[in-house]
Order: C-alpha cells, then sequence, then structure tokens
C-alpha cells in the first residue's frame, strides 16, 4: 500500500509551524507496513487543495490530510475533499449532540460554526477527538482510503493512534518480525542474504544497523491473516538457515536480556568479575528489571592487587603473564566461582587504550573468561576502535558468549 501524508495549512507553508504532524505520521505508517512515498503541504486554498487530491488519489491508496476541520471558514479540508469525491455532507445528529455537550461541559455556548463540525460525507466514519471538538474522518472510497485529521497535534497522535490505526489495520494484517543479529557487520549481512532480500516484495525485508548489532525487520502484510504468518515464517526459516549461529532474538530484545531470561528460565546465578569494562558489563545488567533474582554481584577489579585479594588470582601467574593474559583472565574467573558458589562467572581484563599497548601485547587485546562448575574457558579478542569502544564492544561480546553457552 502506497501511503500520501498531505498537510493543509498555510502556516507551514509559511514556515511559521514546524511540519511535526508529517513526521509523527509517516513513522507510525511505515511501522504497519505502508510505505509512504510522498509528503504534500499546500496553503488553504480550495483549488490548490483539491488539485493535491486529485494528484493524491491518482498514486496513492491511502491519503492521511491533517489540518483544516476546525470551525472556521478557513478550515476546508473536509468540505474540499468531499467536493472532489462527489460525495454529499451529511448532518450526524449524533455528533451534533456529542459537540453540544462538550461545549455545555466547558460552560461555552455553541456557535452556529460548530455545527459545522457534525456533518460529514455521505458513507464516511467519524474517528472521535478525545481533546478537542473538531472529529476526524475515515473514508473509504473506491479502493482508497482517505482519513482527515485535525491540525493540532495532541489531539492528531491521540486520534491517529486509537482510531484511525486500527480502521488501517481492520481489512489488512500486517506482521513484524525483528530478527536481531550480532556478530556479524551489516555489509557481510546483506551479502549473505542479497538474493532473499532482492527478489522480496512481501515480506519485505530490511537490515538496520545498531550499536553493535544488526537488525533485520521482516514485514509481512496481506488480507489472510494464515496466509501472512505463513509467508513471514517462510523468510525467517530461510534466513535462520544461513546466519542461524548470530541470532540471538526474535523479539526486538537487548542481548543482556536474552541472557537474562535463559538464566532465569535455568534457574542459573551469575557475577562478573571486570577489568577493562569498569562494570558496564554490571551496569548494562542491572538495567534490566527484575535481574536481582539471577544476578549475585559484579566486582570491579582493576589493580593487579584486587584480582589478588578479591579474586585469588596467584601473584606469580600475574609476574610471569602479566594482567591482560589468558592466564589472569582464567583464574579471575575461577576464583570469583570459588568465592561466590554461583553457576556462572564471567570476567574480563584487557588494554581499552588509547595508550599502554606493546607489539606484543596491542590496545584492543581483550581476554574474556568464562567458569561454571563444569569447566572454564577463555576467548581471545582483537579490537579496534576508541577507549569507549572497546569498552562497549567487550560488554556485547561477553553477553553473546553468555547466550551461547547457558
Ligand atoms: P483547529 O480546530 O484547532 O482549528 P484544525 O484541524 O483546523 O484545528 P489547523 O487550523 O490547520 O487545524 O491547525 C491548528 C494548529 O495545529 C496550528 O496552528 C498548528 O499549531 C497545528 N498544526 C497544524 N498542522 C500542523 C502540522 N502539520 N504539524 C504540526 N502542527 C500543526
Ligand atoms: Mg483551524
Amino acid at each position: 500500500m502506497i501511503g500520501e501524508v498531505i498537510s493543509v495549512g498555510t502556516e507551514i507553508i509559511l514556515g511559521s509551524t514546524l511540519n511535526t504532524n508529517t513526521y509523527y505520521i509517516t513513522q507510525r505508517l511505515s511501522e504497519i507496513g505502508i510505505d509512504v512515498l510522498f509528503h504534500t503541504s499546500v496553503v488553504d486554498d480550495s483549488n490548490l487543495l483539491k488539485d493535491v487530491i486529485n494528484i493524491g488519489l491518482n498514486r496513492a491508496d491511502i491519503l492521511i490530510f491533517t489540518g483544516g476541520l476546525g470551525p472556521t471558514a478557513d478550515d476546508m479540508t473536509k468540505e474540499v475533499v468531499s467536493e472532489t469525491l462527489g460525495l454529499e455532507l451529511e448532518l450526524d445528529e449524533d455528533m451534533e449532540c456529542n459537540i453540544k455537550r462538550y461545549f455545555d461541559k466547558m460552560n461555552r455556548t455553541m456557535s452556529s460554526n460548530n455545527t459545522k463540525q457534525a456533518y460529514k460525507p455521505k458513507g464516511s466514519e467519524f474517528l472521535t477527538n478525545e481533546m478537542g471538538t473538531a472529529p476526524g474522518i475515515y473514508i473509504e472510497w473506491n479502493g482508497k482510503i482517505l482519513i482527515l485529521l485535525p491540525g493540532p497535534p495532541k489531539e492528531m497522535k491521540l486520534m491517529f493512534d486509537k482510531y484511525a490505526i486500527p480502521l488501517i489495520k481492520q481489512d489488512y494484517t500486517i506482521k513484524i518480525k525483528t530478527i536481531s543479529t550480532i556478530g556479524i557487520g551489516e555489509s557481510k549481512l546483506e551479502t549473505i542474504l542479497k538474493d532473499i532480500i532482492q527478489g522480496q516484495e512481501n515480506p519485505t525485508i530490511a537490515t538496520y544497523a545498531k550499536e553493535g548489532r544488526v537488525d533485520i525487520k521482516v514485514v509481512a502484510k496481506g488480507n489472510d491473516e494464515t496466509k501472512v504468518d505463513e509467508l513471514l515464517n517462510e523468510i525467517i526459516e530461510k534466513i535462520d538457515e544461513r546466519i542461524h549461529e548470530h541470532i540471538y532474538s526474535y523479539d526486538d530484545e537487548s542481548i543482556e536480556e536474552v541472557v537474562y531470561k535463559k538464566l532465569k528460565a535455568n534457574n542459573m546465578k551469575i557475577a562478573f568479575c571486570e577489568s577493562c569494562t569498569g562494570g558496564l558489563i554490571s551496569s548494562r545488567f542491572t538495567g534490566i528489571p527484575g535481574v536481582s533474582q539471577v544476578f549475585d554481584r559484579g566486582i570491579v577489579t582493576y589493580s593487579n592487587r584486587s584480582k589478588v585479594e578479591e579474586l585469588g588470582v596467584k601473584k606469580s601467574t600475574l609476574d610471569k603473564y602479566g594482567a591482560v593474559s589468558e592466564q589472569v583472565a582464567r583464574e579471575m574467573a575461577t576464583g570469583l566461582l570459588n568465592k561466590t558458589g554461583v553457576d556462572i562467572i564471567l570476567s574480563t581484563t584487557g588494554l581499552a587504550g588509547p595508550d599502554g599497548g606493546t607489539e606484543g601485547k596491542p590496545v584492543g587485546l581483550v581476554y574474556i573468561g568464562i567458569a561454571t562448575n563444569h569447566g572454564s574457558f577463555v576467548i581471545k579478542l582483537t579490537l579496534s576502535g576508541d577507549r569507549l569502544s572497546i569498552q562497549n564492544k567487550t560488554t556485547l561480546k561477553a553477553f553473546d558468549e553468555l547466550r551461547k553457552i547457558i
């Protein structure tokens, strides 16, 4: 379905009102899978508006208007739309009562101008305005949908979300799945999925790079819900076959949430000992509500001394291999495992830079240690980027390893 958003109002063209309505409506429409291809703004002039409507009807399936629904003479969207479509305006007595009641409640008298708002094009539906007087209008006409919304953003948003979107979706099922991946760049992902993405109109597939992860959004649409589900599942299976190990969620979750859920489902407790990440892993983890059920503690052991005192790392190991080493990462994790007796420990030690790198141990060298009652292992990373980015990448990698082994 192709969409066009039409804002009516001289103040928008003059630049005295920032056109935030178009921005909002477009975002919401794209979320439900409607392709907005056109934005039009037009001054309060009935002839020009008529041209805009005719152009819109030629190139779009759904036209969303905002502005010009109020009681004054320069508000003419409804009148011009009705005339252009050849639909008569009919008085709706229920709406007339509603508006009257609204004015009584506000202790104001209703003017004849306000009665104008009780008229709607034949065969259309009113959309309730919970925040003002001008109702919106929903019209189905020759296979097209036209929706008229008020200009004030608060009124528009509530009406659009609560009353217009459900009507748009009523005969039309749109389903969206977000596949979250980690450990694979956007361009590589696109290359691997190229043939699936390209030949594809329904569902559509698009990739979105986020900090440290890439989301794949799959949008399927159609009139038959079962068919839409089938379309969606078919594509998801194909994608899964190719990049299974990189997928960590189908529900638009963060990676730490996935780790939290897995720990909870397995009735496990975790603790962290962090050096180069300085508490970032614990901080991200404690951002999840309810995490106390699975999180025992997070210790920042930055100095060599703290690694010995808090975790029982051997001084000889530190002397022989240095703090940034596979051996120390392992002893940190096993040390905290012995101390706490929880099910799983993750440790980090590395060089986040910008200084301190050597030829043998460059900036970006990071070790992640994991210890459980079944044993321990260490992952070596060689990361690039500035200090913060090395810390962030280590954090993501840490959660990625955890979700794989739990
Ligand atoms: P009213 O009943 O308030 O007259 P209306 O539906 O007739 O509402 P307009 O008169 O066109 O709407 O606009 C009312 C106010 O809404 C404008 O002064 C402006 O502040 C705001 N507005 C209108 N269009 C937009 C837009 N596209 N983006 C943001 N704000 C808008
Ligand atoms: Mg107005």
